[in-house]
Order: C-alpha cells, then structure tokens, then sequence
C-alpha cells in the first residue's frame, strides 16, 4: 500500500499566508515539506480521502496524477476539506478525458451539507440527482457509522465523531485512520 499525503495542515495551511510569526516566516524560508497543504490524502492511486481544497496543486507539486482515482471518502464537509468544485472540473463538460466515475462515500449529513453548498455556489442544481451524476460522472453512496462496507477491494468504517457544531463520520480504512488532524476524529 502506498499512501501519499497530499496536505497535512489546518484549515489554513502552514506557513500562514498572513502570518508574520518567526514559525511562519522560517517555513517559508525552509520551503520543501515545511509547506503544508490543507489535509488530503491518496491511498495508492486510486483512493482519495476528501476531496480537499488543495488536491489540485498537491497534484501539480508532487507529480501525483490523480487520473486514476475511482473512489472518494469525505471525512466531512467542512471547506479545507471538500471543495465542490472538484466535482466539476473533473467532469467531461469541462474538457476532462478519461476520468472514472467517481464513487462518493459520505455520511448523510456531510451529503446535506455538500448539496446545499453546490446549489447555492456553484451550478444552481443540487447534486443528489441521477441527473447530476450523470454530468458529474460520479456516483453518491451514503455510508452510516459504524457499519462496514467495501470499497473496491478496500474494506472501509466510518466513525462517528464530534467535530464542529454537528456529529460527523470519518473514514477508517483498516488500521488507518481517514484524518489527520482532527482531533476528535478517529
Ligand atoms: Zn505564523
Ligand atoms: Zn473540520
């Protein structure tokens, strides 16, 4: 198994884009791993945990092609997190050839959330239709906690977990965990 973290950093990566703290100053400086991205994870190439907001650049800087992703966990829906626009820009109407559908595991919750999000922002449509995935080449698959399911040929668990306002899931993948930050996740 190889596993690839494409950013390991907080909501608002690291070195801070704002900050001018002897930290943040000196990890610019350092530059290389000292420049931490918000938290995505590929497990081989084909499983992605969270579909984050910097998955594109991490693709770009690390020569990790994502083109053989298949699979998606969402841990939850926060922003640094899941960035909808993904879903979008990987789709044949934006010019993209050759993507696999995407299978999308997510907690209902984190699917709610998600849909009033790109309805709102993004494309005026929600995304829980057949419709939608169609055009999104994706396909939803709503998980609930605690009961295990197959991805592929990986086993995965969701567990619940308080983080923010609301109970989420995160993404267990045998003895790994789905996140890596967060601190009441597991
Ligand atoms: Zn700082
Ligand atoms: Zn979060």
């Amino acid at each position: 198994m190889t596993i690839t973290f494409l950013g390991t950093a907080a909501a608002n990566g690291f070195p801070e884009a704002f900050c001018k703290c002897p930290n943040c100053a000196e990890a610019r400086t350092l530059g290389g791993p000292s420049l931490r991205k918000r938290s995505a994870a590929l497990i081989n190439n084909d499983l992605l945990i969270d579909l984050g907001p910097d998955i594109m650049s991490a693709s770009h800087i690390h020569g990790c092609s994502l083109d053989e992703v298949r699979y998606c966990l969402q841990t939850h829906p926060h922003a640094d997190h899941l960035d909808l626009s993904h879903l979008l820009s990987r789709s044949p109407a934006y010019g993209v050839v050759g993507a696999h559908v995407l299978d999308f595991y997510a907690s209902r919750e984190t699917l709610e959330r998600a849909a009033e999000t790109f309805e709102r922002d993004l494309a005026g449509y929600g995304f829980l239709s057949p419709e939608a995935e169609k055009y999104l080449n994706f396909k939803i698959h709503r998980i609930q906690p605690l009961e295990s399911f197959a991805v592929g040929t990986y086993s995965v668990m969701a567990f619940p977990a308080n983080h923010g306002t609301q109970p989420r899931c995160s993404n267990r993948r045998g003895r790994l965990s789905g996140t890596t930050r967060c601190d009441s996740m597991l």
